[in-house]
């Protein structure tokens, strides 16, 4: 995974001035997952405020929605609703998607992939950088439509100039095409999806490395003698474990063979009334249920989570205009985020 080195705690010293609201409650994140990615468990004992509160107790600040599914060990945690805020994690791969919103409880994740700048996809980027400061983390690492990287940076300085508290951390600009390894099981690649703004779908693979086909009839000691002999007897395959659209008209996603393939998907499906015009909401970059159903065929995934649905609709309305469409929900694989 792409790190920086950790900071001398030193270089974490707060300034007078910044007293964040919620700061007086000591911060403490769930204590397993999160932190061991880090390095730095912010107990009681070694947080900045401990002295402050006396507490004992570890506080699990609950701040905003979030759901939680498991699909083959991998947990996939998150919220979004359109033009209100977007956040997706992946706790055992310590990635997430879009900071439109920061759970307390995401604090610890350090390596986070932006689809796009709209704000209910990336306001809570400056909060949740300087959360990590706070908390004597290491700056995180931030992936990002390349267009958008000089704008953040620009806003991140206003925001310490206001908030006069340091906002370390790594905006990395991707392109489509673009691919980051994020262990030696792990890469992400990055797709072009179609929007009102640069716009980007991820996709994380899992490697493996595997004996090559023409040594499969040869026995161990066989196998052995070729590696001493130099011999690259393995070779490397992949295997597309999740995928994450983000806000896109239906081009996204058939621009990405992977995406479909992928074992889970996360698709956006922001309008699901038959009355909204589908041309339009294409011309918008976003997904209609029906472009969804129109591709049953296509998905080849095992679980897809349909998401960022319009504050337009009750989730009882989503339900039965899904249901509606889709009696057999794909084969029981179609999820709705609500
Ligand atoms: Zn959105
Ligand atoms: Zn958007």
């Amino acid at each position: 995974m792409p790190r920086t080195p950790r900071r001398p705690a030193g270089r974490h010293a707060r300034t007078k001035n910044v007293v964040a609201a919620g700061e007086l409650d000591s911060p403490f994140v769930e204590p397993d997952r999160p932190f061991r990615a880090c390095g730095v468990v912010p107990t009681l004992r070694n947080s900045p405020l401990a002295g402050a509160t006396g507490r004992r107790e570890p506080i699990m600040i609950d701040n905003m929605p979030v759901k939680t599914l498991v699909h083959k060990g991998l947990t996939i945690e998150g919220y979004s609703r359109a033009a209100v805020q977007t956040y997706w994690r992946l706790p055992e791969l310590k990635i997430g998607f879009d900071l439109g919103g920061q759970p307390w409880s995401f604090m610890g994740t350090s390596t986070w992939f932006v689809s796009h700048a709209h704000l209910d996809h990336l306001a809570a980027l400056p909060v949740y950088v300087a959360r990590r400061r706070m908390m004597k983390m290491d700056p995180p690492v931030i992936y990002l439509p390349t267009v958008a990287v000089e704008p953040v940076q620009k806003i991140l300085r206003q925001f310490t100039r206001l908030d006069r508290g340091r906002l370390p951390c790594e905006l990395r600009g991707v392109e489509p095409g673009a691919e980051i390894e994020l262990s030696r099981e792990h890469v992400v690649s990055v797709t072009q999806t179609v929007h009102t703004v640069p716009s980007l779908g991820f996709v994380v693979w899992e490697r493996r490395r595997k004996l090559r086909p023409q040594y499969h009839g040869l026995t161990g000691p066989q196998i052995r003698d070729l590696r001493l002999g130099g011999a690259d007897v393995t070779e490397e395959r992949r295997m597309p474990r999740f995928a994450y659209l983000g806000d896109s008209a239906p081009a996204g996603l058939d621009n990405c063979p992977a995406m479909l393939e992928a074992e889970v998907l996360v698709l956006e499906m922001t309008f699901v009334a038959p009355s909204h015009r589908k041309d339009k909401i294409h011309k918008f970059g976003h997904i209609h249920l029906d472009d969804i159903r129109d591709r049953r065929e296509q998905f080849h995934n095992e679980l897809i989570i349909a998401s960022h649905f319009s504050t337009r609709y009750t989730s009882k309305r989503i339900q039965r205009l899904v249901e509606r469409a889709i009696p057999d929900m794909l084969d029981g694989r179609l999820h709705l985020w609500l």
